[in-house]
């Protein structure tokens, strides 16, 4: 027995009155994560699995799983519901896949705030919000199927960013309940400026159980398709529409012709194959303004969901599952030769530098935009889709984004630097030591942790020694 398995069989002897599951082909299935969004990805980690999943239904529990696992060296690898799409939830190093689904008790909800386990799935968030007329501000396009705690450690924004920003500024998490990774796990409440130590850390330096998220005004959001002749058209219209503070909205998202007609089959009828779409979602009182907007920009208004009878709406998803990362996912279930990028095109001239890249790249780039408020000014991120044809091609893409000023978010790289801003996140970093000082929470997503001396500016991905 190495001493791999025999630290394996000691954990599972500790945790004998917990919910284990060792069969192989459901722990790897329940190891897996999105992604194969990534041809790239798809290469490096389609073997990858854990070895045991481990299911608690406590805090406590949560905590004999660490204490366990840090006393026999054993990784541990969080899951909440598996949907992340930089492979964030790959368990690199085996051991134990932790999944928080039935740590999803909603507990309490209040003026502008709710608290929940991390596990809790956003839609049932709401769902228990509605009563009292609220709302998460945030959720992604994976509202019914991801939890609360996949969003905030592994997400960073969506369905309301247009409104609130992102899921790391200040303010859009209330607080973090982190168990740590140590012989005796401590139990820390993070608030404020010490939340950025565990927001999108991937489960590197943290178990997060409980959190407390801001709440506002819950609307039956009207969706809403309006159509244009040219994709520059349409972004145009949402970078106006965005800075219309009057018209709320809880999404602003663009897609290019061809996509919206090949890839939203059950929306096909309302649309040509040579319309790009804006997609909305908007608050039902400020819909005469919407219409008065679209009026004077003469923009078509192909479908409002106010107006369909129940007939006509019977089978559409909504606006939302068309938004953000499930147009990909249309799109990869009618083409799955396809991938994609994730790109900031930067406040004030977004609009320039979205032209510019749709002349370069045309077809081979169909776009898709998702405005965003962002540090208080509007503009957009782009989730193009890309047609993918070699690595080194995708590779060189990035490249010519980069080099016009269009930072790009990676989603072909599983580790936090390389698929974020392509640097260690010091507190991040100083507070695994503090938490996770054996390294043993979701190894070789952090580069910083495992070689320092890791050049970004050199060619070729960092690959984590278990994979090589
Ligand atoms: P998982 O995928 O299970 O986990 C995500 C990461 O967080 C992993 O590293 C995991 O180890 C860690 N983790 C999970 N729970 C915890 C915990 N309790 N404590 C510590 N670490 C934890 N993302 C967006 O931000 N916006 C979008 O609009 C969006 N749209 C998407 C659409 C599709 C179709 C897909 C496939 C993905 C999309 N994503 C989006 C990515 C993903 O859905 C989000 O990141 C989602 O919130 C992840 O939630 P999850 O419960 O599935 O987390």
């Amino acid at each position: 027995m190495t001493d791999e398995t025999s630290g394996l069989e000691q954990v599972r002897e500790a945790l004998t009155d917990l919910a284990i599951e060792d069969n192989a082909s459901i722990v790897k299935q329940k190891s897996r994560d999105f992604f194969w969004y990534s041809p790239v990805l798809k290469k490096q980690l389609d073997q990858v699995t854990g070895d045991l999943v481990v299911t608690p239904k406590s805090e406590a529990e949560v905590i004999q799983v660490l204490k366990a696992c840090y006393a026999h060296d054993v990784p541990v690898t969080v899951r909440g519901a598996g949907t992340g799409n930089y492979g964030q939830a790959m368990p690199l190093a085996g051991g134990v896949v932790l999944n928080l689904a039935e740590l999803n008790a909603i507990k309490e909800i209040g003026p502008g705030r709710v608290t929940c386990e991390a596990g809790a799935l956003l839609s049932a968030i709401d769902e228990a919000a509605k009563p009292s007329g609220q709302e998460l501000r945030l959720h992604p396009s994976t509202y019914r199927t991801a939890t609360v705690g996949g969003f905030i450690a592994g997400g960073s924004g969506g369905i309301g960013s247009i409104r609130w920003g992102g899921l790391r500024d200040l303010g859009n998490v209330i607080r973090a309940r982190v168990i740590t990774m140590e012989a005796e796990p401590r139990v820390l409440d993070m608030t404020g400026a010490d939340l950025a130590k565990v927001l999108h850390a991937y489960g590197t330096n943290g178990v997060i159980t409980e959190v407390e998220m801001p709440l506002t005004a819950s609307y039956d959001w009207v969706d809403v398709i309006v159509a244009f002749d040219a994709f520059m058209d349409a972004a145009r219209f949402a970078n106006a529409l965005g800075v219309q503070d009057g018209i709320l909205l809880k999404e602003l998202g663009v897609i290019s012709a061809p996509l919206p007609h090949d890839y939203f089959l059950r929306h096909r009828k309302y649309l040509r194959p040579d319309q790009s779409v804006c997609v909305l979602m908007v608050a039902p009182f400020a819909m005469p303004a919407l219409a008065a907007f679209a009026g004077h920009w003469k923009a078509d208004i192909v479908y409002r969901s106010d107006t369909a009878d129940a007939e006509e709406k019977k089978g559409l998803p909504p606006v939302f599952e068309l938004s953000w990362n499930h147009t990909t996912l249309r799109g990869l279930r009618v083409d799955p030769t396809i991938t994609y990028l994730q790109i900031l095109y930067p406040y004030p001239d977004q609009i320039e530098k979205v032209e510019k890249m749709a002349n370069l790249f045309a077809d081979e780039l169909p776009g898709h935009l998702e405005f965003v408020r962002f540090d208080g000014n509007v503009t957009c991120f782009g989730l193009p889709v890309v047609r993918y044809t070699s690595e080194e091609r995708l590779n060189e893409i990035i490249r010519l984004h980069e080099e016009a000023g269009c930072p790009v978010f990676n989603p072909h790289r599983y580790t936090l630097e390389e698929g974020g801003m392509k640097q260690t996140d010091e507190q991040q970093l100083a507070f695994k030591r503090e938490a996770d000082p054996k390294g043993l929470l979701n190894p070789g997503k952090m580069i910083a942790w495992d070689d320092p001396d890791f050049d970004f500016a050199a060619d070729g991905p960092f690959l984590f020694h278990g994979l090589k």
